[in-house]
């Protein structure tokens, strides 16, 4: 399998990712479009022991939840993209943001969620599950991406 690279707008801050993701889904809630800027989240779950920074360096900064549980946005100093987050007090587990991979399409998402909040000019592909608001990872994600999920500590 190959490994992927990433990295922020200035180029000054690179990441590796040496595994497959455990899964990859786009969040359409309000709190993630301003993280980005954008329409969406592709969040790419990976092991944190899994994505080496390689140049420069990732910051943590707090961030907001839906839930209000914790979340720290990791970013690059010099010019603040949004590259990773840890969430609910997580560490063991990162959050990519898929915009920032040099080849944001080699991740496809198995899920969408907070679909209530999504913009009208996006379509979800038919067959690929779509949640009004959060979903149950046990249900939705195959099982081997849910049990590396459990054995990182976040069930
Ligand atoms: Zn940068
Ligand atoms: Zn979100």
């Amino acid at each position: 399998m190959g490994e992927r690279l990433g990295g922020c707008s200035c180029n000054a801050t690179r990441y590796r990712l040496t595994e497959e993701p455990m899964f990859t889904h786009v969040c359409h809630c309000s709190i993630c479009k301003r993280h980005t800027g954008t329409a969406f989240v592709t969040h790419v779950f990976l092991e944190t022991a899994y994505l080496e920074v390689i140049e420069g360096r990732a910051v943590p900064y707090a961030g907001q939840t839906g839930s209000g549980g914790e979340h720290w946005v990791h970013r690059c100093p010099a010019c603040q993209t949004a590259l990773f987050s840890h969430y609910a007090g997580n560490n063991q587990i990162a959050l990519i943001k898929g915009g920032t991979l040099d080849d944001p399409g080699s991740v496809t998402p198995g899920a969408h969620l907070w679909v209530e909040g999504k913009v009208p000019w996006i379509e979800i592909p038919a067959g690929v599950p779509a949640f009004a608001q959060n979903y149950d990872a046990a249900t939705v994600w195959p099982i081997a991406g849910f049990e590396r999920r459990r054995k990182a500590g976040w069930g």
